[in-house]
C-alpha cells in the first residue's frame, strides 16, 4: 500500500461515488488491501473492515484526525482530535468472532449484510434477515431470543468499534459515539478529488491541456502553473 497518485485517487471517487455508505467502504478497503477481492473484502467483519480502513487513512492523510461535532444537550460545537495509530493498535481485531446463544452461533454482520439490509424499507424485517444472515446453524429464528442475539452481537461489535467518549466544557454532558472510518475518508477522498477537478478545469481552461498531462504533474508543477492562472 502506498499514497495515492492522482488518477487513482479519481478513478476511486468515480467509482465509489455511485455507491451507498457500506460499498464505498468496500472500494476504499480494496486500495487498502488490493491482493484480495471486491467480495472477500466485503466478508471482512466492520471492525476488521474499519481496522484497515483506519490505517489506510493514515498512510494516505497521516495519523491525525480532526473532525467537529455538536453536543446533543446544549448544540455546542466541540472539537475532535484523534490520533489514529494511538486508537487503533498494531493489528486488527481477532477473527472468527461469534457469539453462541443456547448452543447456535451467529457472526459479526459484514459489508455484504449491511448492503442487502440498505435495500429494506421495513426495519423490524431488515433486523430479522440480519439475524437470518448473520446464523451460522440451520435453526429457525423463532427457536432464539431475537433481543439476546441482538444485545450479544451489539457488545461484541462495541469490542471491535473506535468508540469516542466526549463531554461537554459548558454544559458538562458526557456521551459516546462511534467513530467512522470509512465515512471519514470517504469524505477526504472526496473532498481532494474535487480540488483535483477543479484543478483540471482551470488548467485545461487557460493552456488546453488534457486532463491526463495535468494529473501527470508533480504537484508543485501543476502549483506553479495554477498560481500564473488566478
Ligand atoms: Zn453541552
Amino acid at each position: 500500500m502506498s499514497g495515492l497518485a492522482t488518477t487513482d485517487l479519481l478513478d476511486l471517487w468515480e467509482r465509489a461515488s455511485r455507491c451507498g455508505p457500506h460499498e464505498r467502504a468496500v472500494h476504499l478497503l480494496a486500495w487498502a488491501l488490493p491482493e484480495h477481492s471486491f467480495e472477500a473484502l466485503a466478508d471482512l467483519d466492520l471492525g476488521v473492515r474499519d481496522w484497515h480502513l483506519l490505517r489506510l487513512r493514515s498512510v494516505l492523510f497521516g495519523p491525525k484526525l480532526g473532525s467537529y461535532t455538536d453536543c446533543p444537550r446544549c448544540g455546542e460545537q466541540l472539537e475532535v482530535e484523534l490520533d489514529a495509530q494511538a486508537i487503533q493498535g498494531d493489528a486488527p481485531p481477532p477473527a472468527p468472532c461469534y457469539i453462541d446463544r443456547k448452543g447456535r452461533r451467529y457472526r459479526l454482520p459484514n459489508s455484504h449484510d449491511l448492503v442487502a439490509m440498505a435495500s429494506m424499507r421495513d426495519a423490524a424485517a431488515a433486523e430479522r434477515e440480519l439475524f437470518v444472515r448473520c446464523r451460522l446453524d440451520q435453526t429457525g429464528l423463532d427457536e432464539v431470543d431475537v433481543d439476546e442475539v441482538d444485545s450479544g452481537l451489539s457488545a461484541l461489535a462495541d469490542e471491535r468499534n473506535y468508540q469516542l467518549h466526549l463531554s461537554c466544557a459548558l454544559c458538562d454532558h458526557a456521551w459516546s459515539l462511534v467513530f467512522d472510518p470509512g465515512a471519514y475518508l470517504w469524505e477526504e477522498v472526496r473532498a481532494r478529488a474535487q480540488t483535483l477537478l477543479d484543478d483540471v478545469h482551470r488548467l485545461a481552461s487557460a493552456y488546453g491541456w488534457s486532463e491526463r498531462d495535468i494529473l501527470a504533474m508533480g504537484e508543485a508543477r501543476r502549483n506553479a502553473y495554477l498560481a500564473r492562472v488566478q
